[in-house]
């Protein structure tokens, strides 16, 4: 039985991976500080006995721990999350990331950094090629999580290069499903919340931007093989290829919850990105990995999800 490290554990992501780990068998260490989350969505596990919590800030986590290997999720993922404090979304990254890194050097385990599309900004290229270096505004609300996940980048890299570090990096792109707070702003999680309670839908913008929906089984699912298995130094996109505007998703979401709700139209954040989509032939092809979960059926189960709690 292998024992891992989750940073950021009791999260969205967080939280469906341990699932899954201990599911598997593994022993799992949690370090996270309940910034962007809370302590529900792991109360379900503690009581496991292979379930490990430490309530920490991976800025001074120095508990002396022996583990096999490292998923690096804790970073506020959310705009409004990430944005709240965004000096620390950039300590988190660049200060956090450094930490973690070092136990992985130390222990000389491998470590997976779960990164972003972000780094690509408001792309000029589409789909989004891992060799696309992107279109990034170092200067805006949403560059201490675009940069700060872009130093990450560099960090892993440089550990690969000067220490061996055995370093992976995923570019996740926009996941759902269980476990999404109900409160982070999130474009799924608020549309869904909205409908359920027959409010309006607010579109930011003209709602023609787009984005790529990914399940969050499949997304895990993604995580452990590009943990698991030896690829190149280079990151790897993951996350679902079809396409879809704000609009169709609000409409999606009216029709699947059969609600009242109307839409209305807000303002567009700044820097908001105009079209995301990821290229996935790299996880095809190294990870034999595709998304399996479509809209409809995520969403149902995301909904039923929102619909207990
Ligand atoms: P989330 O906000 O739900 O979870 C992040 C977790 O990290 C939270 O539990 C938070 O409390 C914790 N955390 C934040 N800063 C911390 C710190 N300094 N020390 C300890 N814990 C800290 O977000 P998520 O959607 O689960 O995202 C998980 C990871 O995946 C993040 O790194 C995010 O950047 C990345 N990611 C997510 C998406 C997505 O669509 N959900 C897309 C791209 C990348
Ligand atoms: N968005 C929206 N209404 C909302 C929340 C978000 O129209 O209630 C838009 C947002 O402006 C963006 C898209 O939906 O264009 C995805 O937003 P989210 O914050 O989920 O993810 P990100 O922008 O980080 O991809």
């Amino acid at each position: 039985m292998d024992a891992i490290l989750v940073t950021g554990g009791a999260g969205f992501i967080g939280v469906n991976l341990c699932l899954r780990l201990l599911g598997e068998g593994h022993k799992v260490v949690c370090v996270d500080n309940l910034f962007s989350s809370s302590i529900n969505n792991i109360k379900h596990l503690i009581n496991h006995s292979n379930f490990i919590f430490f309530q920490e800030d991976i800025l001074n986590f120095n508990k002396n721990i022996v583990v096999d290997g490292i998923y690096n999720l804790a970073c506020p993922a959310s705009p409004k999350q990430y944005q709240k404090d965004p000096i620390y979304t950039l300590k988190t990254n660049i200060y956090g990331a450094n930490n973690v890194l070092q136990l992985a050097q130390r222990l000389n385990i491998p470590i997976l950094q779960a990164s972003t599309s972000e780094v690509y900004g408001d792309p000029l290229e589409h789909p989004q090629v891992e060799e696309y270096k992107g279109n990034v505004n170092c200067i805006g609300v949403r560059s201490c999580y675009d940069e700060g996940k872009r130093a990450a980048e560099t960090l892993c890299m440089d550990y690969r290069r000067m220490y061996g570090t055995n370093t992976k990096i995923v570019r996740i792109f926009n996941t759902y499903g269980p476990f999404m707070s109900e409160d982070d702003g999130r474009v799924v999680s608020n549309f869904i919340v909205k409908a359920l309670k027959n409010e309006p839908l607010e579109i930011y913008g003209d709602g023609k931007q787009t984005r790529s929906f990914c399940y969050v089984d499949d997304l895990v699912e993604g995580l452990i093989r590009a943990a698991n298995q030896e690829f190149d130094s280079g990151p790897i996109n993951l996350g679902n290829d079809q396409e879809y505007t704000m609009l169709e998703l609000a409409n999606k979401i009216i029709n699947i919850t059969n609600s009242r709700s109307n839409i209305e139209f807000k303002p567009l954040p700044q820097d908001d990105p105009k079209k995301r989509k990821p290229c996935i032939q790299k996880a095809k092809q190294l990870l034999g990995w595709k998304p399996k979960v479509g809209l409809n059926d995520g969403l149902q189960k995301t909904i039923e999800y929102f619909k207990n709690l």
